[in-house]
């Protein structure tokens, strides 16, 4: 075979796939990227020859689909130690949203969020859905960085940065949609409306509905804590989930993040509307929110995902921390090993979270999919032997991802950035967190 076209080619050779979360490892493979899709890919003793190609040797790698963070607020980079060890309300009130009013300003979006671009594409991650004010930083920041993205302009009901006046928080809201849709098949903008608690009802039909007009995502923080849990249940007489509920917000293109307080009444009505759940598990155990019931979700249908949120709260945006943790905090909470396989973990991170997303052929190793992959070095003593994709969840961390494809472009190689410029991110960063020390 020689395929001839004048899309750019990125050819494998001898590595070991894992085409998709529940099939097994695929050894001395070739895998052939023609333009931004991945074209074919077989057993060596069929390799193409294909002489204008970029080649890579994968001796000694594992060939991946790209990790999908579905929640993050990337420009949070800046907050990442701030204020540790609080309890979420005391976090987010008396330290996070003070120090946002303080030092949330476009250039600090952006340096931050590239930040957290370097940090993600270091460890694995080739999407990440965000959400944020001044949100158009994070999509320009993370358009440069060659990452695929979902940004999602933040929508609250106080003065936020940006939108100082909340009775104009949906206009500014449609004034990034119309900026970014159709503007890069990498980005996919969206809204964020920040939770139920601090939008009010109008509020967050308005929002729902400019989702709705734009054909787009529309996310949402429900059900992290008890404290949200009593502060809807005391005046409304009702559960974060089922105020949404009401308000008729609920459908295939809702997502909640962290979903860690409900009862059978809210599973039914996510799993009947079709929404999209995303759990957080670092952000829910540092915090002391809570184990998110993931099984009990899957067993009545729901569509769950799996995000870092933000340096603030987290503080790593490695995915593969956030797999394991998945994995093993529903092991502790049912004291039943079988509760969630690796391989459930990895689908989270990878096909779950593009269908949450909707991001079509995306997450998988497989012919016309997106060619969005990354390579891993196993070739180490941490990660031998290899039996099964099950080591990549127990024992890979970000660091040992070598090489990212994003979309068909090699954007990092060998932990060199192709994309961006990481000493200016981190440079960039460093001087801003001077201002912030005069708090
Ligand atoms: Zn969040």
């Amino acid at each position: 075979m020689c395929a001839s076209s004048s899309l750019s080619k990125v050819l494998i050779s001898n590595a070991t796939l894992i085409s998709s979360p529940a099939t097994p490892l695929l050894h001395k493979q070739w895998l052939l990227v023609e333009g931004d899709t991945i074209h074919s890919f077989g057993a060596m003793e069929d390799i193409p020859s294909i002489a204008d190609a970029q080649h890579i040797d994968g001796t000694g790698k594992i060939v991946m689909p790209g990790l999908i963070n579905a929640h993050n607020h990337c420009a949070m980079s800046l907050f990442r130690g701030l204020a540790d060890d609080l309890a979420l309300n005391e976090w987010l009130n008396e330290h996070i949203f003070p120090a946002e009013a303080k030092n949330v300003h476009p250039e600090m979006v952006y340096w931050c969020s590239k930040l957290a671009a370097a940090e993600m594409i270091l460890s694995g991650t080739t999407t990440v859905a965000d959400g944020y004010f001044h949100e158009n930083q994070t999509a320009r920041a993370l358009l440069e960085s060659g990452m695929r993205a979902v940004p999602a302009q933040g929508i609250i009901d106080f003065p936020a940065p940006g939108v100082p006046d909340p009775t104009q928080n949906i206009e500014a809201a449609e004034t990034f949609l119309q900026e970014w849709q159709g503007r890069d098949q990498r980005i996919t903008p969206a809204l964020f409306a920040h939770s139920p608690y601090t939008c009010s009802p109008e509020t967050l039909q308005r929002a729902k509905a400019l989702a709705q007009k734009y054909h787009t995502t529309f996310f949402i923080h429900a059900a992290e804590s008890k404290y949200e849990q009593q502060m809807l249940l005391n005046p409304q007489g009702t559960s974060p989930v089922r105020h949404l509920a009401a308000l008729d917000l609920l459908n295939s293109e809702t997502v909640l993040i962290h979903c860690v307080w409900l009862d059978d009444t809210d599973r039914d009505l996510i799993s009947k509307s079709q929404t999209g759940v995303v759990i957080c598990p670092n952000s829910h155990s540092k915090l002391a929110s809570g184990i998110a019931e993931v099984t009990e979700m899957e067993n009545v249908g729901i569509r769950t995902g799996l995000g870092t949120d933000g340096c603030a709260s987290n503080n790593s945006l490695d995915m593969f921390q956030e797999m394991d943790l998945l994995a093993k905090s529903q092991k502790l909470r049912t004291l039943d090993a079988t509760a969630m396989p690796a391989s459930h973990a990895l689908a989270a991170a990878t096909t779950g979270n593009a269908k949450i997303l909707g991001l079509e052929k995306l997450g998988e190793i497989a012919t016309g999919y997106k060619a969005d992959l990354i390579l891993l070095d196993i070739n180490q003593p941490h990660l031998q032997p290899s039996y099964s994709q099950d080591f990549l969840i127990y024992n890979a961390t970000g660091s040992d991802v070598e090489t990212v494809i994003i979309n068909g472009e090699i954007v990092l190689k060998e932990r060199n950035f192709i994309s961006l410029d990481v000493e200016e991110c981190m440079a960039e960063v460093r001087a801003l967190a001077r201002t912030l020390g005069a708090l």
